[in-house]
Order: C-alpha cells, then sequence, then structure tokens
C-alpha cells in the first residue's frame, strides 16, 4: 500500500450523532493511567525483540505467498511467549494465527509481512546498492509492522495475567499485501467472527492514524490466459493463432477504455506470459491487470469491461479465453472513528523519536539522491485524520486491509520507520528499513499500540462506541460484497519461481542475531553510508 496524505476537511463531513442510551456503558478502569505508565517503559524494554525482528525480516526478504521463513520465525517468537499458533490459515502456507487469553473483548492485531521483487538494497547506503542484485527485497517496510505488534502484544499480556483483566489477544500476518491476495480469504475463512476490534499496522514516515473513508482504492486484480495454436512462426504462420496476439489487443482495448474512466481510477498490467521464442507462434499467453477505483461499485465494472475485451481479443484472434482468474483483490478502506481518536491520544503523548545526525544525514543524503526536498525526517505526530468526501479522493494505491474494515471496527496505526520521499516500491524505501531509524520508528509505534490495546480492554465504551459508528453510520447503507468468487482460492504458487533462484544466495546474509549485535554490523556496514563523506 502507498500511503497518500490528504487535507483533512472535517467540517464537510456529517456524522450523525451517537444514539442515546448508551449511558450505561462503564468508564474507564482506575488502574488504566498506572498500567499505561508501565506499558509504556515496559515497550521500552523490548527495544532489541524490536530490532532483531526488524533486521531479521528485512534479511529473508522473501516476496508474498513465499513468507516460508519469515512466519516460521515470528511463530516461534510467539509461541515462547505463550500464544497458540494455528498454522497454514484459510489454506495460505505461510499464514498463521496466534491466539492468547479468553473472554471478550477480543482484539486482533495484523500487518503484511512481504517484499517487493527487484528491491534488494543493502541498507543504511544512501543510494543504488543492492545486496543481491535483482534479488527481492524490503522495498515497502513490511519487514517492520509484526514487531510493533508483538512487542505492545507481550508487554500488554503480562499486564493483563498479572491483573487478571479478561480478553483475547489474535495476531496475524498479511500475506502476499503486494498482491492483494489474502485478507479477503481471511474473512472467509471466519478469522474476524468473533473479533470486536483490528489495530493494523502500516509503514509510513509518520506517526498517524485516520477515521472514516480514506484515499486507498478498491482493487481486483485477475489474469486473463489465452489458448491458440502453435505452428513455425516462418514455415507455417498461417497455421497458427498466437494467443499473444489476444493479449496485445487486449491491452490496446484497455488503453482505447481508460480515455472513459473517471480520473481516480489506476489500471496497470504486466504480462507474464508472451510466449516461449519467436520462431513459434504462442499457444498460451496471459496478461494480469489491477483494477482499481474508489469502490466496488466503480471497481467491478472495470473488470466486466475487461472480461469483453478478453472476448472480443479471442474472437479476433480466432484463440480462446483460456481462464480469468481473480487472484488478488481489496476493498476500499473505511476505519473507526472512536478507536482512531482512543488512538491518536497515546500518538499525542508517544510522540515522534528523537532522530540522531546519523539518522538526518541519511535521509537528506537519499533525498538528496532522489531530487526530492531534503527535508530530514519527520519530527511531529500528526492529527487524527478525518475523512475525504468523494469529490476530492483521487485515487492511488490499496491494501487489502479494507476487506477487514468492513466486517470489523479495524483502523490502521502508520508508524515513522522510513525516510519521506520515497516512490514506494522501490530500493530506495528499503534503505532505512534494517537502521535505527526504523528500529525507533518501530519501537515508538509498539508503544502506541500498547497504549491503546490498554484502552481498549479497560475501557469498554472504546469498543462500543466503535460498534455503534460501524452499526449506524459506516454499514448503515453500505455492506461488504467480496469481490473474491467461491472458486477463486488464495493464488499460493506466486512468486516461487522468483524466490528459488534468488533463495540460496540470500540465506548467504540472513541475519544471526547470536553473533551480531545489528545486522548493520553482521553486514559490515557503516551508518550511514553516504555520498560526500569519506567512509
Ligand atoms: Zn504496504
Amino acid at each position: 500500500m502507498k500511503v497518500f496524505r490528504h487535507l483533512a476537511i472535517a467540517t464537510l463531513v456529517a456524522v450523525p450523532m451517537v444514539a442515546s442510551g448508551q449511558a450505561a456503558t462503564p468508564a474507564a478502569d482506575p488502574r488504566l493511567d498506572r498500567l499505561k505508565t508501565e506499558a509504556l517503559a515496559a515497550v521500552e524494554g523490548k527495544a532489541k525483540m524490536v530490532q532483531e525482528i526488524v533486521d531479521m525480516l528485512f534479511s529473508f526478504g522473501e516476496l508474498g505467498f513465499q513468507e516460508f521463513e519469515s512466519s516460521k520465525y515470528l511463530t516461534g517468537i510467539l509461541e515462547q511467549n505463550g500464544f497458540k499458533i494455528e498454522r497454514g490459515y484459510a489454506g495460505i502456507p505461510t499464514a498463521w494465527v496466534a491466539r492468547w487469553g479468553s473472554g471478550k473483548p477480543v482484539i486482533s492485531l495484523g500487518s503484511d509481512i512481504d517484499g517487493i521483487p527487484q528491491a534488494n538494497q543493502k541498507p543504511a547506503v544512501g543510494y543504488r546498492e543492492a545486496q543481491v542484485p535483482f534479488a527481492p527485497g524490503h522495498g515497502e517496510g513490511h519487514n517492520s509492522g509484526q514487531a510493533v505488534n508483538i512487542a505492545a502484544a507481550i508487554v500488554v499480556k503480562q499486564i493483563m495475567e498479572r491483573e487478571k483483566i479478561p480478553g483475547t489477544l489474535v495476531l496475524w500476518p498479511g500475506v502476499a499485501e503486494e498482491q492483494l491476495g489474502t485478507k479477503a480469504h481471511l474473512v472467509r475463512a471466519g478469522l474476524f467472527k468473533d473479533v470486536d476490534a483490528t489495530i493494523f499496522t502500516h509503514v509510513s514516515s509518520d506517526l498517524g492514524v485516520s477515521w472514516g473513508t480514506q484515499g486507498a482504492n478498491a482493487l481486483i486484480s485477475a489474469e486473463f490466459r489465452f489458448r491458440g495454436q502453435t505452428a513455425h512462426s516462418a514455415g507455417a504462420p498461417w497455421r497458427g493463432k498466437s494467443a499473444l496476439d489476444a493479449v496485445l489487443l487486449m491491452a490496446q482495448a484497455w488503453e482505447m477504455k481508460r480515455e472513459h474512466l473517471e480520473l481516480a481510477q489506476r489500471s496497470h498490467y504486466v504480462i507474464p506470459d508472451g510466449g516461449d521464442q519467436p520462431n513459434v507462434v504462442p499457444q498460451t499467453a496471459s496478461i494480469w491487470f489491477y483494477f482499481r477505483h474508489l469502490d466496488y461499485e466503480r471497481t467491478m465494472p472495470m473488470f466486466e469491461a475487461a472480461r469483453k475485451m478478453a472476448e472480443g481479443a479471442a474472437l479476433m484472434t480466432d484463440t480462446k479465453v483460456d481462464t480469468v482468474m481473480i487472484i488478488g483483490s481489496a476493498m476500499d478502506q473505511h476505519f473507526s472513528k472512536s478507536i482512531a481518536e482512543t488512538m491518536s491520544k497515546n500518538i499525542v503523548r508517544v510522540g515522534m523519536p528523537k532522530w540522531d545526525n546519523n539518522d538526518i544525514t541519511l535521509a537528506k543524503a537519499l533525498q538528496k539522491e532522489l531530487g526530492v526536498r531534503e527535508t530530514g525526517l519527520d519530527t511531529t505526530a500528526n492529527e487524527v485524520r478525518a475523512p475525504n468526501p468523494n469529490q476530492v479522493r483521487t485515487g492511488g494505491g490499496s491494501d487489502d486491509i479494507g476487506d477487514v474494515s468492513w466486517v470489523v471496527p479495524t483502523v490502521t496505526l502508520r508508524y515513522p520507520a522510513n525516510i519521506p520521499g520515497g516512490p514506494g516500491h522501490n530500493w530506495a524505501n528499503a534503505i532505512a528499513m534494517a537502521t535505527p531509524i526504523a528500529h525507533k520508528g518501530t519501537l515508538q509505534g509498539a508503544k502506541v499500540q500498547a497504549l491503546t490495546l490498554l484502552d481498549m480492554y479497560l475501557t469498554p465504551k472504546v469498543i462500543a462506541d466503535a460498534w455503534d459508528y460501524f452499526r449506524t453510520v459506516q454499514t448503515k447503507d453500505r455492506k461488504y460484497i467480496p469481490f473474491i468468487r467461491p472458486i477463486d482460492q488464495p493464488a499460493i504458487w506466486l512468486n516461487a519461481e522468483i524466490m528459488s533462484k534468488y533463495r540460496d544466495e540470500m540465506r548467504k546474509y540472513y541475519y544471526d542475531p547470536s553473533k551480531f549485535k545489528t545486522y548493520l554490523e553482521q553486514l559490515g556496514i557503516k551508518y550511514p553510508t553516504v555520498k560526500g563523506i569519506a567512509q
């Protein structure tokens, strides 16, 4: 997901008043203040654990559906800390659910764990330098979010045990988020059925939270496969029926369609199968699209239009549409007002990390390298962000946390583990992700997370208000309709080939915390390594 900044136009959004009759909801627990102070110190005490998790996942650099090392490592930590693990959740080999506690409320914590193709990059080096050239890497920063959740969960669990506070913690990974590949399947498998609230965490360069409709688009990811007939491309081309021709015509048809779509749409494609070699007329070919628009109602017609184009392209080339697969999807996002407002107070209390000169030097050097404004690092935590009315939504990235947000009150905590100004999905966005910038920003996120969990476990009103908003405002006129059809299954084969190509070489650089304090120490990289400063 790419995070976009938007103007807060709170005054344009009419939010109905909460219905009366809520007076019976119990107030905050008298222990709350004391326990929050204790939790802040306890999370600070997890700084080493946070650094190790962040660095370890960075060194694995695994792509979506192939997060085997990452999931093994994370579930190991959770198991050691008393969580019960269910592996292979929803038929996804790298998905898992970790549970601890009993009774209500049930609060789920999620965060993505997958990387970006060809984003492999030496951390702390302020210019392009791969550790393993062309290999995947954490060019989105998904190596940090689980550390936020795990550190907070362990601290809060210890407090709940001692204080006999009822409630359940449920942790889960966003597998293959870059393929928008699994959260709709987690919903379908029933993960959120008994969940009272979800806090999702996502890397950012700022510390903040939002409520209501946000900028992210809904999305359908679909692959269209064509089947033709092979022939010698020179000896008997008249006997061939080119599946690649169908792919090219379909792509061209979509370029024509683009002119007639509302501006907030995003659509893009790659050709995973374009044939084998030029002298063989391609018998098979495929084109993989992401269709994005503001909501379900606008995204679904893009997919339906593409289906017609596929049929047209097959007619024109005398080939057949072999399969149309939905291999990923995401609903647009709507976040909980009461949880966001509760979290926002904790954000103000925790504040931004204390950056030092090395952090700022790396940030400015990278910004200079990228030709963007040399602003360094964010220093002030953000106010809670109010919704954007549709007329100012201009479209953007997507995250399948949207699906979760339509079945249970949800917020996304953005925590400051990265440098502002990166293009996203790029090696530049990986540079900070195993440095003190990521370690400090992730720890700060974990503090906000722990405080917010305590608010939710000890103040029933937070969750009661969240459900009131969810029922009377968010889902008053709109219900969740998943994009995935009963026949659609998680695309667990994705990225297997790429990972098998690079894994052996990447394994040489897996982080070994028993020998090295940090991953930078293991790689022998000076912090920061930037142009113009003698090494
Ligand atoms: Zn993301």
